[in-house]
């Protein structure tokens, strides 16, 4: 790896006090920190005491003989007490600036490299004591130490520096460097989102003040001056631009400051224009089908009640055939010889029973069958599944089934629609008859209850003893269009799950043993309810 970042100042100014303290203890008149830059050898800090021929950032090329570079090249402390009796020294190039004694000790990077030396050198003979020695180790460790601390923050900001460039270069992503409310570079991205050309931002023309649609800035600000100025980040916030033509662009911008605080950063931002547009396609198609939902439901209403028909007019006929039977007793008792207006009273009272029974009948048939807008109430569900098993109850018997009812009385209240709730009931009772009509082996027993559980609501359970349903169809039962039946729709069972789901419960189906099949409808109750004088 190869090591040529600049260090930070501060570490600079410490190393630069260090040196200085170095060269008053040991008193000597030069301590140096050098630092091995190929080709050369470069003076990095050198002491500010009295005598010192070394300046900052003086270089001089490797192989010239220096102590300092022996000490890099062994990896040695290297101690020379007196180089004008030493053979080896004698001509070294330090000696022409009157240092001839020297002690300096190698410093390295983390990861091993040579960074260069510390050392301290004298215009007359030193031997150094073994403290000096000691002391100029404790140094080396202290800078070896800024050395790994400066490496990792160096390759962390490299590794950010890299995603950026990723970023910036994958034109994926608008992105701009910003000083103040001036954008001072951008990649093409940025330029497309906004129409701009490269002349217009390298003009200075592009600033962020009048990018910014009047209602944005405000906002802007508030973002700028709080968010990043306290945290140096600016968490992804949608906004608008203003295209260069004046129309407008939706945008998500997510912003970094180089520093906590500070006037310069780097902010992305991405075009919003097509998730917009998809998103409102989404809003409009949900609507449209909605509209279609709404239809087909209506259609299945209207089939299931057609199937209902024959049983139902059995329902209307009886209480207006008791009406008619009654009104002629009615007659009969006023034209006798002498008319009883007691009985006469009580044909009356009858007519008038049987023919709100017969009115009612019709007006929860006109419920099921009509498109009614949505109309949510707190329903009673054993009240609502009672009116279904009675309209259902001629069907029932016309097929030999018959009707078992094992309902909770403490049930809470549940919140929604009614007759959409009676709609779920209408078209598993009328499944539950159908799937049992060839059953011909064992009673056809159609049970519905009702319970409830803490932690799942209110369970409605409607049980028939019928053919059952193989593994494989039960996924494909509540999808739409999915039926077995030669004039059936399919429609029934997606379209009760969709009004269960729609009342935040769930609608699912388990095969019993050894026969037949349970729907079970649970529903979140809203209160307890409480019963009614
Ligand atoms: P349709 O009644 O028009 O066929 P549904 O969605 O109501 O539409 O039902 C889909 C299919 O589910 C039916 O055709 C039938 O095969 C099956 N099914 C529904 N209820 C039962 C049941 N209780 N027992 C057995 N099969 C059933």
């Amino acid at each position: 790896m190869q090591h040529f970042a600049q260090l930070p100042t501060e570490t600079v100014t410490k190393w630069q006090e260090m040196v200085d303290l170095l060269a008053e203890i040991v008193q000597v008149p030069s301590a140096l920190i050098m630092r091995v830059e190929p080709p050369n050898i470069r003076v990095l800090v050198s002491s500010k005491s009295s005598g010192n021929p070394y300046e900052p950032a003086e270089t001089a090329p490797l192989n010239s003989g220096l102590y300092c570079e022996t000490v890099m090249k062994t990896r040695r402390p290297l101690l020379v007490p007196d180089a004008l009796q030493d053979d080896a020294w004698k001509s070294n190039p330090d000696i022409k600036l009157g240092m001839i004694s020297y002690l300096g000790v190698p410093v390295s990077w983390p990861d091993g490299q040579i960074f260069g030396t510390i050392c301290v050198l004298d215009s007359k003979r030193n031997a150094y004591s073994d403290l000096f020695f000691r002391l100029l180790l404790k140094w080396r460790d202290v800078l070896e130490a800024d050395l790994k601390l400066f490496d990792m923050l160096d390759k962390q900001l490299k590794e950010r520096e890299a995603k950026i460039q990723r970023l910036v270069d994958a034109d994926i992503i608008g992105v701009f460097m910003w000083t103040g409310t001036r954008i001072i570079d951008a990649n093409d991205t940025f330029l497309r989102i906004l129409g701009y050309e490269r002349d217009d931002l390298d003009s200075g023309r592009v600033r962020l003040t009048e990018l910014t649609p009047p209602e944005w800035r405000e906002r802007d600000v508030e973002h700028w001056l709080l968010e990043l100025k306290q945290t140096g980040t600016l968490q992804p916030f949608e906004k608008e631009y203003f295209r260069k033509d004046g129309s407008r662009v939706p945008v998500l911008v997510g912003v970094a400051a180089f520093e906590k605080g500070g006037n310069e950063g780097v902010s992305f931002v991405l075009d919003l224009t097509e998730r917009k547009r998809a998103e409102a396609e989404a809003r409009e198609s949900e609507r449209r089908y909605g509209e279609i939902q709404a239809a087909l439901a209506h259609a299945n209403r209207v089939t299931t009640m057609g199937q209902l028909v024959a049983s139902i007019s059995h329902e209307v006929k009886q209480p207006i055939g008791a009406c008619v039977t009654n009104a002629q007793a009615g007659l009969r008792w006023l034209s006798a010889r002498s008319p009883d207006p007691g009985e006469v009273r009580l044909a009356f009272e009858r007519i008038i029973k049987e023919a709100t029974r017969a009115c009612d009948v019709m007006n929860h048939i006109r419920d099921l069958v009509k498109r009614s807008p949505m109309h949510t109430e707190r329903v009673q569900i054993n009240d609502a599944i009672r009116e279904v098993v009675t309209l259902t109850s001629s069907e029932a018997m016309k097929h030999s089934v018959s009707v078992r009812m094992e309902l909770d009385d403490g049930l809470p209240l549940v919140l929604g629609e009614r007759v959409q709730l009676q709609q779920v009931v209408l078209n598993l009772i009328i499944n539950a008859i159908e799937a049992m009509s060839d059953v011909d082996d064992r009673q056809r027993v159609l049970t519905i209850e009702t319970s409830q559980d803490e932690s799942t609501g209110i369970h409605v359970m409607v049980r028939d003893s019928g053919p059952g349903i193989a593994p494989d169809d039960i996924a494909r039962l509540f999808e739409p269009f999915y039926t077995t039946k030669h004039e059936g729709m399919g429609m029934g069972l997606s379209i009760c799950r969709s009004i269960v789901e729609g009342h935040k419960g769930r609608l699912t189906v388990s095969v019993n043993s050894p026969q037949g099949v349970t729907f079970l409808m649970q529903l979140p109750g809203c209160e307890k309810n409480i019963p009614g004088p």
